[in-house]
C-alpha cells in the first residue's frame, strides 16, 4: 500500500473529512467508546480497505454507524419493537445491536453473515461526520488488529499514520470501551460484548438477557464464537499479562509478592506507590470504574514503549461497567488470571 499523507482534522473541518468518505477513503472518527476506523459502508472496496489497514482477519464482521434510529430499516431485514426500546433509551450511545440484514448491505461489512450490527455513536464530531457523510460508515476499532484500541487522535496516529486519509481530533472518548454488543436475533436476547451499556441496563429493559460463554471465558477448540470477533487475540501488549482476581487488597498483596523489578503493573491508584522500581500505570480509584474504562486500553498500549517483559493486573469485579473493564483486561491476558480467594464482602455481593 502507498503511503498516504494523514491530515488531522479539528472537529470543525468535519464536511472536509467527511468528503473523504464519500470518496471512498479512510477516516479516523472519534466516538464516545474508542476511535473507529471509517469507510462508507455501501462501498464495498472502501470497506475492504479497512482489513488491509488493520491486518484485520476477513471473517471479523464491521459495526454499521447510523445518524439516527430512523435509518435502521434502511439496513435491516426486521426490527423488532426490543430494538427501538433500546434506541429510545440508550442511541446515541454504546449499544450495538445485531438484526437481520437487507441485501444492500455488503457481504464484506457482514463477513457474509445474514445479521449486522447496528450503533447510533454519541459524540458531537462522529454524529456531524455521520450526517455531513449521509451515508452508514462501517468502523471497528481504529487499531491495528491485535493492539489495544485507540481512546486518543495520538494512539490512533501510532497505528494508522499513513495508512489512512485523515483523522478527526474529538479529545479522549469519554467511555474508554467498545461499545456494547446485544443480539437481538437470539431468543433470549444475548449479549456478545460487554461495553459502556452495562447488562444491568439491558436487563432492565429486556427482561431476560442471556451471556455469552465467550464473555467471560476462553473459547474452547473448535467452538465458533457469535461475535466472530470474539475468537481472536485482542487488545494485548506485546509482554505478557496476568490478570490478579480477588479484593483489592488481596490481589496488590500477592501482586507484591511476584514482581521483579522492571515489571509493569497495572493497578489501583490506592496501591499505585506499592510497587517501587516497576512501570507503574494506574487505572484510577478502586471505586470507579467509569475511570477504569477510560484508562484501561490505554494503561495497556503504554508498555509497549518500554522494556516490562511481563505485567501483572488487578481488575474490578464483574458488576455494572466492571464486566466490560474485566472482560478487556481478560482478554488482554489470554485468559491468564489468578483467582485468589474471596473474602465474605465479595461473596455477598457475587
Ligand atoms: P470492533 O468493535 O473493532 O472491534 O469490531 C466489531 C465487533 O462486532 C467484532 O467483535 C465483531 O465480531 C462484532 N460483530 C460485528 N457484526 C456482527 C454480527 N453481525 N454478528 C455478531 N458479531 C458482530
Ligand atoms: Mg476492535
Amino acid at each position: 500500500m502507498r503511503p498516504l499523507n494523514t491530515r488531522v482534522f479539528t472537529p470543525e473541518q468535519v464536511s472536509e473529512a467527511a468528503a473523504i468518505l464519500r470518496r471512498g477513503g479512510l477516516l479516523g472518527i472519534p466516538t464516545e467508546t474508542v476511535y473507529g476506523l471509517g469507510a462508507d459502508g455501501l462501498n464495498p472496496d472502501a470497506v475492504k480497505a479497512i482489513f488491509a489497514a488493520k491486518g484485520r482477519p476477513q471473517d471479523n464482521p464491521l459495526i454499521l454507524h447510523i445518524p439516527t434510529a430512523d435509518w435502521l430499516e434502511r439496513y435491516c431485514a426486521e426490527v423488532p419493537p426490543q430494538a427501538y426500546a433500546l434506541a429510545e433509551r440508550f442511541w446515541p450511545g454504546p449499544l450495538t445491536m445485531i438484526l437481520r440484514r437487507r441485501p444492500c448491505v455488503p457481504d464484506v461489512v457482514t463477513a457474509g453473515l445474514d445479521t449486522v450490527g447496528m450503533r447510533c455513536p454519541d459524540h458531537p464530531a462522529a454524529r456531524a461526520v455521520l450526517t455531513a457523510a449521509g451515508v452508514p460508515v462501517a468502523a471497528p476499532s481504529g487499531n491495528t488488529s491485535g493492539r489495544p484500541s485507540p481512546t486518543c487522535a495520538a494512539h490512533m496516529l501510532e497505528d494508522m499514520n499513513g495508512k489512512i486519509e485523515g483523522i478527526v481530533d474529538g479529545g479522549p472518548c469519554a467511555v474508554g470501551v467498545e461499545s456494547t454488543i446485544i443480539d437481538l436475533t437470539a431468543v433470549p436476547p444475548r449479549l456478545l460484548r460487554p461495553g459502556g451499556v452495562s447488562l444491568e441496563q439491558l436487563r432492565a429493559v429486556l427482561g431476560e438477557v442471556a451471556v455469552d460463554g465467550a464473555v467471560s471465558r476462553p473459547l474452547s477448540a473448535g467452538e465458533r464464537p457469535r461475535a466472530p470477533g470474539m475468537k481472536y487475540r485482542h487488545y494485548a501488549p506485546r509482554a505478557p499479562v496476568t490478570v490478579v482476581r480477588g479484593s483489592p487488597g488481596a490481589a496488590a498483596a500477592y501482586i507484591r509478592s511476584q514482581i521483579r523489578p522492571g515489571d509493569g503493573v497495572i493497578c489501583f491508584e490506592e496501591f499505585a506507590q506499592e510497587y517501587p522500581g516497576c512501570v507503574v500505570e494506574s487505572l484510577g480509584s478502586a471505586a470507579d470504574k467509569g475511570e477504569q474504562a477510560r484508562r484501561v486500553f490505554a494503561a495497556l498500549r503504554s508498555f509497549d514503549a518500554t522494556s516490562a517483559v511481563r505485567i501483572w493486573a488487578q481488575c474490578p469485579d464483574e458488576v455494572e461497567l466492571g464486566l466490560a473493564v474485566c472482560n478487556r483486561l481478560n482478554k488482554a491476558a489470554g485468559f491468564h488470571i489468578v483467582q485468589l480467594p474471596m473474602d465474605a464482602e465479595q461473596r455477598a455481593g457475587e
